[in-house]
């Protein structure tokens, strides 16, 4: 049978279960998930030597055998493994590795292996040899057959696949495309014209297996032609994706929400201060949006702290006093409660009473509430997921509100959307993303920016000290009790094991309650409380009862206590800078000097330099430009769900000028089209292909 895009990978020969489910745990299922499966790195390996001919300084690629191998010191992986090489020239050569442990169960005597990296010259004992060189085994009968794929040329280096290695995927790469299957060009011919690209075909070869004269700099740059045309051609259609989306959704319908004086004397009601000159600006923003009749889409961004909570508020009393319900989702439930106890008090004063929907809420009472909802008797609900399931509905929608929007991912937002004709949309979010990210996530969002804290705002002061020094850090929390403010005690360990949070948060709340501060009032809460104890937990925080209080991160977003002062983050090293910053906001809240104390008990480099970055520091757009180069725009969001588009050979933080090339091509593209029927199959194409990956719901 003919390999076509949709044949499984099992029909090629060489894979079977066992390969093909570690296949499928990289996404690779099918010849077209393989091809676009593309080499992180590419090796020369065109210096293929026998040893007797090898010069020391010059890299190079031997195959030889391993001759002998020993491992010394005294702990297996803290070792020096060394093995000594020979081939048909009758010459030895040496490889070492430091820490090598890992390298003696592979490297037995009789193993043929590939080795490529620099000839140096050991001159105690008179031998060539190489250090770390890069190394594949010559194993399995598949592999001997391709030998003069694997050596003797610019060689492409794959993410392994459990135990599908680079070796494995690149004779698999080569098989396929031998027998490549027809592929559609679906750039748009002006374009691939007007830029001079190859065709996709050649575009998906070159970049897998580099044609011979290409500098192996420009390869490992991405920036060879093929490399360049994948790149572009993946932005182009996410653009395109989010042009299209963004143009449909102006040409909605929505509600033209009216600014009547009355309005504006409610929104000055709602107010407990006077509005910063950026909240101002952006509910200006905000509001001249709602005024159209098309709906609005609308990232507001802001530090935290900056107050955006309140200008959200300021929109919801516009959508109210015209008569449409409000919704306003929270991505957990403390958050949810905090929103809710702390915009109950200002809404009430205008005559609206909120509710409060959550999962944990019983099932009796949720009934109630939807029934309430849809006959539009409660005007404006607040909650989790749960007000996004399928059977809430709405009377008349006018404003959703969400609040953290990359923690729902893109198509829970539309999924909420959708229950109404069009309300009008508000995102914010906490964390500041980096202008390259926002550009392609919310691509589709107007955006509006807070960069103004409210005044009298203090530098938070942050300090590191190590895991022997925490009673210093103690110390400080007692002098800032001592004169009347409160602290916070945080245990961030990441979402996925909140039990083991929860257990080291408990075993520290009755720790620092009888030796550390029996004389003051400890409180504790995390995820595994039911909705009442978090309530009381957070009540009596507030209200100054509970002097400390120890926590997961599930006071991370939104928690305002003005009071506390102070905030000990143990375990520091284990989170992302985005995370820190966002718990670091929980304190400085009032006038008063406040203090974030980093706690850490083991720290590698990039984690020093995380830590330096936070005690230097405050500005939410220069932390998070700091965590996305350290972790990688995949772990900066933290999970799947995120929304983030995953993208197969483009990267957001390496090619910013092709993503700004296809952004403008895309955008004339959408604007003006060569033909309608250009248009059409574009759509057509995006909805085939990329709808799911880029999570374009609103195409087409
Ligand atoms: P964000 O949601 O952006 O993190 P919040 O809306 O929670 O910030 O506001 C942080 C704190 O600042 C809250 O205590 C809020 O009442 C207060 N605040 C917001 N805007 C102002 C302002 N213009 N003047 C004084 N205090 C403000
Ligand atoms: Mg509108």
């Amino acid at each position: 049978m003919p390999l076509a895009l949709d044949t499984d990978l099992t029909y090629l020969k060489g894979v079977g279960p066992a390969r093909a489910a570690m296949l499928r745990g990289k996404q690779l299922e099918t010849i077209e998930d393989l091809l676009n499966y593309f080499p992180f790195r590419y090796e020369d390996r065109s210096n293929t030597k026998t040893i007797k001919l090898l010069a020391p300084g010059e890299l190079a690629t031997v195959v030889c055998e391993v001759r002998k191998a020993k491992l010394s010191g005294l702990r297996r992986n803290l070792g020096l493994f060394e093995a000594e090489f020979t081939d048909a020239s009758g010459a030895t050569l040496l490889g070492k590795w430091f820490h090598g442990g890992y390298m003696a169960d592979k490297l037995t005597p009789g193993t043929r292996v590939a080795l490529f990296g620099k000839i140096e010259f050991d001159t105690y004992r008179g031998e060539l040899q190489m250090m770390h060189p890069e190394t594949e085994l010559l194993c399995g009968d598949e592999d001997e057959g391709d030998a003069a794929l694997h050596t003797g040329r610019i060689v492409p280096v794959y993410e392994a696949a459990g135990k599908v290695n680079s070796r494995v995927i690149r004779s698999l790469v080569y098989r396929v495309l031998e027998d490549m299957p027809h592929m559609e060009d679906h750039l748009p011919d002006s374009i691939v014209t007007r830029l001079k690209f190859p065709t996709r075909t050649e575009a998906i070869r070159g970049a897998h297996f580099p044609p011979s004269g290409i500098p192996i700099r420009m390869l490992n740059d991405y920036r060879s032609q093929a490399q360049f045309r994948l790149i572009f051609e993946e932005f182009f259609w996410l653009e395109c994706g989010l042009q299209i989306k963004r143009r449909k959704a102006r040409t909605m319908p929505g509600i033209a929400f009216k600014l009547t004086d009355r309005v504006r004397e409610q929104i000055k009601k709602l107010l407990p201060f006077k509005p910063t000159g950026a909240q101002k600006r952006v509910l200006k923003e905000i509001a001249d949006d709602m005024a159209q009749p098309s709906p609005m889409h609308r990232l507001l961004q802001g530090d935290v702290g900056s107050g955006k909570t309140i200008v959200a508020a300021e929109a919801a009393v516009i959508a109210l006093e015209n008569g449409y319900q409000v919704a306003l989702l929270a991505p957990t439930e403390i958050l949810a409660a905090q929103h809710f106890y702390s915009l109950k008090p200002l809404l009430r004063k205008l005559g609206y009473e909120p509710v409060l929907l959550t999962g944990s809420l019983p099932a009796k009472d949720k009934q109630k509430i939807k029934q309430m909802l849809v006959v539009g008797m409660i005007p404006i609900a607040i909650g989790t997921h749960a007000l996004i399931e399928k059977d809430v509905e709405f009377r008349n929608l006018g404003l959703v509100i969400i609040d953290e929007q990359h923690r729902f991912g893109v198509l829970q937002r539309f999924g909420l959307a959708q229950k109404a004709a069009a309300p009008d949309v508000l995102v914010m979010t906490a964390t500041p993303i980096p202008r390259s990210l926002a550009m392609t996530i919310y691509g589709d969002l107007d955006v509006s920016v807070i960069d103004e804290m409210p005044p009298g705002r203090k530098k938070i002061l942050t300090k590191h000290y190590t895991g022997d020094q925490v009673e210093l850090a103690f110390s400080q929390v007692r002098q800032e009790i001592d004169a009347g403010a409160q602290a916070y005690v945080v245990y961030p360990v990441i979402e996925e094991s909140e039990t083991q949070a929860m257990k080291a948060a408990t075993a520290m709340h009755t720790h620092l309650a009888t030796n550390v501060f029996p004389d003051v009032e400890v409180g504790l809460l995390h995820g595994k409380l039911g909705a009442a104890e978090k309530e009381a937990a957070m009540e009596s925080f507030k209200a100054g009862r509970t002097k400390i209080l120890v926590s997961t991160t599930v006071i991370e977003v939104g928690v305002d206590v003005p009071n506390a002062t102070v905030m000990v983050i143990e375990q520091a090293e284990r989170f992302g800078l985005s995370q820190l910053h966002q718990l670091r906001g929980r304190v400085g809240r009032g006038s008063a000097q406040s203090y974030c104390l980093l706690v850490t008990e083991k720290l590698g480099d990039t984690g020093k330099e995380r830590i330096r970055t936070m005690v230097d520091s405050q500005d939410g757009f220069e932390i998070a430009e700091m965590d996305l180069k350290l972790r990688g725009p995949g772990e900066f969001f933290g999970t799947k769900q995120s929304g983030m588009p995953s993208l197969r050979i483009a990267n957001i933080l390496r090619d910013p000028d092709i993503l700004g090339a296809a952004k403008d091509e895309a955008r004339s593209f959408v604007e003006n089209p060569p033909s309608e029927a250009d248009y059409a199959s574009a759509v057509e194409y995006i909805k085939g292909h990329w709808q799911r990956r880029y999570a374009l719901v609103l195409v087409g």
